[in-house]
């Protein structure tokens, strides 16, 4: 029998965030192999706004729920329409890209489906008759485990960003259907009343394609400028050591690491980072690794698809000026 899979759709702003299209994308490969349907899932005003994209990137249906209230993230509201919309498509899949929200949300709605959630996923295959089976990043990225719900449905799972690939949509139209739920106060109880950036921040760290991080390498806060630049060159968002957070020179919203952001990027540069286990559990899955670091013995080159040794600010200086020539 074919299994229907249904993508949440997170959007920030109005706009549909970067996971949801390689999660639908990958959720459209996963349909099309068992013969089921791709529904997204879009909440708050304007919902119905992104079909057009959804749709472009694999779903085949649009449930929407464009309540007020829903504007910004209410954990057991948000929960509630997952687990309806999941009955409502007869899902035997739900995935959720792996954001933070995401992470927060499959679990909830896996627990109200009184279903089974595997996290954090970098691989997935799912058939009704075999259910899911995955793997997924262990012990700080140190070893990979396999995981497997082979008959709770639906299957609730969290893809990690940047792992899967977006495609580059196709022609294709969804049908917007409007979710019958009511959002009483109930499950309104826990809700975001105000999202405040803790300064501007174009990009991401956990979502962009290209970071370029620092560590106490850098000496002084001040010189985070390098690392801005050369992001900045490079269109990527800027990654940090917990050192260099804990000393005050950049918000925790750019730590990388176990007690940071988990990124998987197509290039990581390390500047001035030793690569202490905690913070290669946040990056190590990234495509490309490049090193600056001035130790040959630092354990960061242990990672590192390209190692510089050298002193980060004559190095980084001079790539981010190579980058400006080339883009010129
Ligand atoms: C429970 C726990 C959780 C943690 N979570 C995290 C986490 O999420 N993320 C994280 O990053 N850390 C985390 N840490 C901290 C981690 O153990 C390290 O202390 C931290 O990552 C070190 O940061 P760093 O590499 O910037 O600094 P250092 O280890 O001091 O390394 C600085 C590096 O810069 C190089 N350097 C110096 N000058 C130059 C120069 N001019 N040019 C080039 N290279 C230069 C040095 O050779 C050195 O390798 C955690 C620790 C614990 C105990």
């Amino acid at each position: 029998m074919a299994s229907n899979v249904l993508v949440f759709a997170e959007r920030r702003d109005g706009q549909v965030k970067r996971p949801v299209l390689e999660t639908l994308n990958t959720a459209r490969g996963l349909a099309d192999a068992d013969g089921g349907q791709v529904v997204a899932l879009a909440l708050g005003p304007g919902a119905g706004d992104c079909a057009a994209e959804l749709a472009r990137f694999g779903a085949d249906r649009v449930l929407t729920v464009e309540n007020p209230a829903l504007e910004l993230y209410a954990a057991q509201a948000y929960a509630a329409c997952l687990a309806q919309a999941a009955k409502e498509c007869d899902a035997g899949l739900v995935l959720v890209p792996g954001t933070l929200l995401g992470r927060d949300l499959a679990a909830r709605a896996a627990a109200r489906l009184e279903t089974a959630c595997a996290s954090d996923l970098i691989s997935i295959e799912f058939d009704e008759a075999n259910g899911l089976r995955g793997k997924r990043p262990i012990y700080s990225g140190q070893a990979i485990a396999g995981v497997a719900i082979p008959t709770a449905r639906p299957a609730v799972a969290t893809l990690r960003p940047n792992v899967f690939a977006a495609g580059d949509g196709a022609e294709r139209e969804a049908a917007v259907e409007p979710l019958a739920i009511e959002v009483g106060d109930d499950l309104l109880r826990v809700r975001t009343t105000e999202v405040r950036g803790s300064e501007k921040q174009d990009v991401d760290v956990a979502e962009a394609g290209i970071v370029v991080a620092g560590g106490r390498g850098l000496k002084e806060a001040e010189h985070f400028s390098l690392i801005r630049d050369l992001a900045g060159a490079l269109g990527g968002a800027v990654g940090a050591s917990r050192a260099v957070v804990d000393a005050g020179w950049i918000p925790h919203a750019h730590q990388v690491g176990q007690t940071g952001k988990v990124v998987s990027p197509g290039l990581y540069i390390a500047c001035g980072i030793s690569g202490a286990i905690q913070h290669l559990a946040g990056m190590s899955s990234s495509k490309l690794i490049v090193a600056i670091n001035k130790d040959p013995e630092a354990p960061i080159f242990k990672v590192a698809d390209y190692g510089i040794v050298g002193d980060l600010f004559e190095v980084v200086p001079a790539l981010t000026e190579a980058v400006r020539k080339a883009k010129a």
